[in-house]
């Protein structure tokens, strides 16, 4: 490390600008571009990242830095400039960047490495010593005969374990000079009691092995590979062309990372990776959100020192410290969970492709029903795409059906859950004794309690929302804030004894369909349901087994996991997603139809899928139902272009909230005001509008949508007409790049 004079750091904290500090001659030597150190800051002192080491500073009155803080340099320069990026493209102070880049427990420096004691003899150990001390010390005695016979050092509680023995023989045996301890750091490893079995490569069909080639041309000439995008229909075996090109990275002495979806992030995924790269020990670091901070701390480290070369997890993984970084792939590119709805409000699959083009590294972008925004660049050229039309080993794509369910309706007079095509396809497998899953897009028994006298439904005080009734609690929530009721017993707005309970989630399904099949097992799989990890994991085990036959379930059922023995799949409602008043609403039933469905037939039986729905002719289901992904691209792009929706424009969401309903609308005027002045005609610039979610946690909602293609610049005139506002104390406004969620 060069010796540093001056440097320049970002602060901790949102202050919007970085900072100049006097290194002092004891410290230049461990100071470096992404160091932490800690400074004074206004009174207090504040910890930093090191972003450049100066010679000189135009800064007056330097004050010098106090510590460093961990021994290496957290972040790389590449890492920084992505921080860059990241800050003025999705309009965000760059502190907020660091604290996502670098976690907690790497910022602090708190916590350290786990230490535990060994122990192992003091020299070679001798019989008749061992006779001798038996008649004065039997224990002590017993103790160091076991550990005669060990080989290597043990760690001292595990020795104490097999021996029965306790600590104050030890110290005694260690006291006499006849054993000796030894601190040692040890790796928490999550995965530690899970045996991995060693995988090899499987064989690839045709369409496989032209896009594993593909890849391996972009590995050898990083310079000009353009992102690939990995198109391949469910069951086409993605995951191991991922597999073989991570494989072909480390080979060239690169390292890789790998994106999923938090809710994939599931035993089966963590086990194929780890499986194949048994070899070395180490090789695979698995971050995810329940990891504990020691075991965060050592996975980083494990990461940052080289030791691991390949990371997964979900969105923040893509900020991994992997040095040589030679691929990303990213799984299930079109996932919604890729943006985090915080600040800072990015989306992981374009910040990895960012930050490829940084390192000069590959790209993957995998999905069986890519987002139109990636598959539009596919044909414009800005990506390489790469297609799998197949099934592995020629399986059938199953057969969808699509249920009239104003048809059922007129014959049965009520809204049935199960109409009875899909209860006789249930009684069929559960005769073969094949599995089931029905999926419903929504959790709790009864979607709201009405009166039928007044009219009146009970919503959350806090959101513009109904209260769903549970069934297991026997109470109210609201399943944006969490706000629990009690079931009033009559309408408190009129009095009368008239509630009824109407619509139905995933609750009502489970008991519906164990009345309809007494015999059957049924298991439900929800938010709910699956408080505990282990929870999920015991039920995904039973399931695989064969111990349950119905599974139920939210969206945690529709991704990634495939069971051989699922030949039926029910989508109970496929409405509930498209009505929402969302530009992407369309796209998003479209992606989740074809992903629930291809959990079907992944065995040696074909699969057959059922959808129920009161609108059989909406473009998304038609589309889904034949499995044609490009018809319905074709159609969704001629719409978005109409619209100036995305890919054709960009788009930001300005939400100003308040729990004043006047002055958070006052507010979102006067900033309208001001952008209509420093926005030229090229943006699209939308009125303060009431957001579709008015109310939301007590504060009212104000939306403003800006469109248009230059990004960078209207976000920059964007963060400049804020900075110039002086809002109101309780007044919030936040700036959304390139938004997901629109209520
Ligand atoms: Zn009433
Ligand atoms: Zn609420």
């Amino acid at each position: 490390m060069a010796k540093a004079n001056y440097i320049r750091v970002i602060i901790d904290r949102a202050i919007y600008r970085e900072l100049d500090y006097l290194v002092p001659e004891a410290l230049s030597e461990r100071v470096g571009v992404g160091s932490r150190v800690r400074v004074p800051f206004r009174e207090k002192s504040a910890l930093a990242t090191v972003v450049a080491v100066l010679d000189h500073s135009e800064a007056k009155g330097l004050r010098p830095v106090e510590a460093v803080v961990g021994d290496a340099p957290t972040l790389s320069e590449e890492l920084l400039d992505l921080a860059r990026w990241i800050s003025a493209y999705y309009c965000c102070p760059i502190e907020a960047v660091m604290r996502s880049l670098l976690p907690q427990v790497i910022r602090r420096a708190e916590v350290g490495w786990k230490k535990q004691l060994f122990v192992q003899p003091a020299g070679k150990i001798d019989i008749e010593e061992v006779e001798k001390l038996r008649r004065r010390a039997p224990r002590q005695a017993e103790l160091l005969e076991a550990l005669s016979r060990l080989e290597t050092p043990i760690r001292a509680a595990d020795l104490l374990r097999q021996t029965s023995l306790d600590n104050q023989t030890l110290r005694a045996l260690v006291k006499r000079g006849l054993a000796e301890l030894r601190e040692e750091a040890v790796v928490r490893d999550p995965h530690a009691d899970e045996q991995f079995v060693a995988t090899s490569n499987l064989v690839l069909n045709p369409e496989q092995l032209f896009a594993l080639k593909e890849i391996i041309q972009a590995l050898d000439l990083p310079e000009s590979a353009r992102p690939i995008l990995l198109h391949g229909v469910t069951g086409s075996g993605k995951t191991e062309i991922y597999l073989q090109a991570i494989r072909a990275a480390l080979e060239r002495g690169r390292s890789a990372i790998v994106l999923v979806p938090e809710i994939s992030l599931t035993p089966q995924t963590v086990e194929r990776f780890k499986g194949r790269f048994a070899e070395a020990q180490d090789a695979v670091a698995v971050l995810h959100s329940h990891l504990s901070e020691g075991e965060r701390h050592d996975e980083w480290h494990k990461i940052h020192s080289g030791r691991a070369r390949i990371a997964i997890g979900p969105r923040s993984a893509v900020f991994a410290p992997l040095k040589n970084l030679g691929l990303i792939v990213v799984d299930e590119e079109h996932e919604n969970t890729y943006k985090q709805e915080e600040a800072p409000r990015y989306h992981a699959r374009d910040v990895a492709v960012v930050r490829a083009k940084i390192e000069k590294c590959v790209v993957i972008l995998g999905s069986a029903t890519p987002s139109l925004e990636s598959y539009h660049n596919a044909t414009t050229g800005k990506y390489r795409l790469a297609t799998l039309t197949q099934r592995i080993d020629e399986k059938q794509m199953p057969l969808m059906r699509i249920v009239d369910l104003r048809q059922e309706r007129r014959k049965e007079k009520a809204a049935a859950i199960l109409s009875e095509k899909l209860r006789a396809a249930i009684a069929d497998r559960l005769e073969k004794s094949e599995q089931t899953i029905l999926f419903l897009n929504r959790r709790g028994f009864s979607t709201s309690l009405l009166c039928s006298n007044c009219g009146e439904a009970r919503d959350c005080p806090n959101c513009s929302v109904a209260l769903t009734f549970h069934r297991h609690m026997a109470r109210l929530s609201c399943h944006l804030c969490g706000h629990t009721a009690a079931v009033p017993k009559k309408c408190p707005a009129c009095g009368k004894d008239a509630l009824i309970y109407a619509g139905f989630g995933t609750e009502k399904v489970e008991s519906t369909v164990s009345h309809i099949f007494p015999k059957a097992t049924v298991r439900r799989m929800d938010a709910d349901s699956m408080t505990r990890k282990e929870a999920y994991r015991e039920t995904l085990r039973s399931f695989r087994t064969g111990k349950i036959d119905i599974l139920v379930g939210t969206q945690m059922i529709a991704k990634g996991l495939h069971f051989p023995n699922v030949t039926l799949v029910g989508i109970i409602n496929a409405d509930l997603s498209l009505h929402l008043p969302d530009f992407r609403a369309g796209e998003r039933t479209f992606q989740l139809l074809t992903q629930v469905a291809g959990r079907a037939g992944r065995g040696e039986t074909p699969g057959e899928v059922f959808v129920q729905t009161y609108t059989p002719f909406s473009p998304s289901i038609q589309f889904a139902r034949h499995h044609d992904f490009a018809g319905y691209f074709q159609q969704e792009l001629e719409f978005r272009e109409r619209c100036d929706f995305p890919p054709f424009k960009h788009a930001i969401l300005i939400t100003v909230r308040s729990a004043h309903e006047g002055r958070a609308k006052l507010s979102a005027e006067t900033l309208v005001r001001r952008l209509k002045e420093s926005l030229g005609s090229e943006f699209i610039l939308g009125d303060a509008t009431p957001a579709p979610l008015e109310k939301l946690q007590g504060q009212f909602r104000f939306h403003i949508l800006i469109r248009g293609e230059a990004i960078m610049r209207l976000s920059r005139l964007v963060r400049e007409a804020l900075d110039k506002l002086p809002f109101p104390e309780d007044v919030t406004v936040t700036v959304d790049v390139d938004p997901y969620q629109l209520l």
